[in-house]
């Protein structure tokens, strides 16, 4: 696609965008002078749907009139509340429904994970894992290889960006799980790495660790509600995800969890569980029925009874997509605004600014990851003052992700010219 940098072409990018409508579908934060900042930290908070509070206030009223009743006489009956999200859900990570659940945090979801899929042996013990990778995982993944009395200094493997390079190849991860091919037990790695913005080659590197017998799991953390993805398709094994970066489900919102079906049917695998995980027909036996016997899908896996309030939201969210057409139209925009992003920063010139995100669309989300070459401090503070919504990590690099069901092309443009002024 031919960019201009000309606002009047920022101006009609908008017009003729086919999401338009959906800005309006949020609540836009405001600056100082009343008018909407520049969001661009989608990938740390998603914005509120409006249609978020109607939600959440019906699970309110039925509280409110109905008590314990609710739980099966509330309009969206609050035992199964897990239902009406699970296929919006599986439409977002692409996947089965029976394959998904929502429960839980993004993190707690990665430790039932592992407490399946981690069974070290003496020949294989090791889990890859990108670097740098989010620091949930990385502390996650360190007590768990101690929780099996092993050493993180033995059993984790990192596939570090070359010296002078800052992602990782597919090429590198792949050469990895050759090397250690006999003694890798999991390759856990991000659909998106939260500092970089790459988009992994999440096919290639299942196909690469399956072809040895090792687990692949998938941190959709940054990939969820950002790029389409099909979990089952690539045969991915299990993946975990939040819901309130880039699926707009607010603070602390429920996270996901996908169990590729041989998975997820199989009711012998070793779990942590817990009563919500157990067959729905023997469950209220209560204290009569003290064997567990699991659901036959990843439902198996809910440890808990479902946290409505955090629930709630995610339903608002997930309407949304699928009225936007879901994750291949929001995609094809995001795709555009992204790219106009990094157009507008190459007319700045690398030698102030270096995007360390790949540049290659199909290995990226929306987010571009710009280093600042100089004064990146003060830099910052003028974006904040400017009402540009975004964030910053040491020592320079400043992150910002435009996302198609709010951002315009015009918030792109006049980034690009704040950007333009700094000296
Ligand atoms: C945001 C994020 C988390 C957050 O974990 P929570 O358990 O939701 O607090 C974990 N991992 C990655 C890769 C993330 O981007």
């Amino acid at each position: 696609m031919q960019f201009s940098a000309d606002q009047d072409f920022a101006k009609q990018l908008d017009l003729e965008d086919p999401l338009r409508r959906f800005r309006d579908e949020f609540y836009l934060p405001a600056g100082k002078d009343g008018k909407p900042l520049i969001y661009f930290a989608g990938n740390s908070l998603g914005l509120m749907p409006k249609s978020a509070r109607e939600v959440v206030d019906e699970e309110l009223d039925d509280w409110a009139k109905l008590g314990v009743d609710a739980h099966l006489d509330a309009k969206t009956p609050w035992y199964t509340y897990q239902e009406p999200l699970r296929e919006p859900t599986a439409r977002i990570v692409g996947a089965k429904p029976a394959e998904v659940i929502c429960m839980n945090s993004l993190t707690v979801n990665l430790h039932l994970m592992m407490a399946t899929f981690y069974r070290p042996t003496t020949s294989r013990f090791k889990i890859l894992m990108e670097d740098p990778a989010f620091p949930s995982d990385t502390y996650a993944i360190k007590t768990q290889i101690r929780h099996h009395k092993l050493d993180p200094k033995d059993a984790l493997v990192l596939a570090s960006p070359r010296n002078g390079e800052f992602t990782v190849r597919t090429d590198d991860i792949v050469d990895l799980i050759e090397k250690n091919r006999d003694t890798l037990a999991i390759v856990w790695i991000a659909g998106v790495n939260f500092f970089t913005g790459q988009l992994f080659d999440m096919p290639r590197i299942t196909k690469a660790a399956q072809k040895h017998g090792i687990i692949v799991g998938f941190d959709l953390a940054h990939a969820a509600g950002n790029v389409p993805l099909s979990m089952h398709d690539w045969n991915v094994d299990f993946a975990v995800w939040c819901t309130y970066k880039y699926l707009n489900a607010g603070p602390g919102a429920v996270a996901g969890a996908y169990l590729h079906d041989r998975h997820a049917t199989n009711t012998k695998l070793p779990r942590l569980a817990g009563w919500f995980g157990n067959d729905p027909n023997t469950r209220f036996k209560l204290h009569l029925e003290p064997e567990f016997v699991p659901v036959a899908s990843a439902d198996a896996w809910q440890v808990s009874n479902p946290p409505i309030f955090s629930m709630a939201p995610l339903r608002a969210s997930l309407a949304i997509f699928d009225a936007a057409g879901g994750m291949k139209t929001t995609r094809d925009k995001s795709l555009k605004l992204t790219g106009y992003l990094e157009f507008l920063l190459s007319q700045l010139g690398s030698k102030r600014f270096t995007v360390i995100t790949p540049d290659e669309p199909s290995a990226r989300g929306c987010q571009l990851s710009i280093l600042a070459q100089e004064n990146p401090k003060e830099l910052f503070k003028e974006l904040l003052a400017a009402g540009v919504k975004c964030d910053f990590r040491e020592p320079n690099v400043i992150r910002v992700a435009p996302t198609p069901l709010y951002n315009t092309f015009e918030d792109v443009w006049r980034f690009a010219q704040i950007l333009n002024q700094h000296p």
